[in-house]
């Protein structure tokens, strides 16, 4: 006859072996699932090229103050030259006027527009720091997570080969109601009883009839509420 105390350190292995496969399942959902790695690509690549965009622009700002910084050396030289009539020399000075008005509204825009463009490079550059920051720590994660599952295999190993050698010295219907006890009774065959004399699986307080019954060692008295078979160490 098997004692409660036996099938009691089996089904302790096997809470072990159950924990193991929970977490081994656990870790591979995660790894499965891939973390959470934001794709930013869209929003890196659409900075990037609004930042080229208003780099063109910029460029081609400059060059129209090139033409026109040109055009006003070429009127100033004409209103120091000394050549000019009285009355061409108000138009060219209205004309340097205007010029000087264009390249100061120009150089406005284009630092305004620098600005902007700097705006969107550094939007491209913390897009894609993001996604690289997240896809380092996948990596650092999926490292930790497959060597959580090796180490997992090891120990599911050692808990296997215990669970053989103490469930072969144990009579095969014993087993097998034990077996059976465990699937019925979510993954609890055997009932732990406290001081109290409760039942630490149901709750249950047992009877005096049932607690005179436990004092044989070596006798399976099952918990009358959660007909588990009950074990006071
Ligand atoms: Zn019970």
């Amino acid at each position: 006859m098997t004692t409660p105390r036996e099938l009691y350190d089996l089904q302790v292995i096997d809470h072990r072996i159950d924990g193991i496969d929970t977490e081994r399942k656990r870790v591979e959902q995660r790894l499965a699932a891939g973390v959470n790695r934001p794709d930013l690509t869209d929003e890196a690549e659409r900075h990037s090229s609004q930042a080229l965009t208003i780099a063109d622009n910029v460029h081609s700002r400059r060059e129209e103050v090139d033409r026109l910084q040109e055009r006003l050396t070429g009127l100033e030289s004409r209103l120091y030259s000394g050549n000019t009539s009285r009355r061409d020399l108000s138009a060219v000075q209205r004309e340097v006027d205007s010029t000087r008005y264009q390249i100061s509204q120009l150089d406005d825009t284009i630092l305004e527009q620098e600005e902007a463009q700097r705006t969107h490079e550094e939007a491209a550059r913390n897009a894609r720091t993001q996604m690289q920051d997240a896809e380092d720590q996948w990596q650092g994660a999926e490292t930790e997570l497959n060597g959580r599952l090796s180490e997992l295999a090891r120990e599911r190993e050692t808990a296997e080969s215990e669970r053989q050698s103490l469930a072969a010295t144990l009579p095969g219907a014993d087993l097998q109601r034990y077996e059976r006890l465990r699937r019925n009774k979510a993954g609890t065959a055997i009932a732990r009883v406290d001081n109290g004399r409760v039942c630490l699986s149901c709750r249950m307080t047992l009877t005096t009839n049932v607690m005179r019954q436990l004092r044989d060692k070596s006798r399976q008295v099952p918990c009358s509420a959660c007909g588990r078979i009950l074990y006071q160490p």
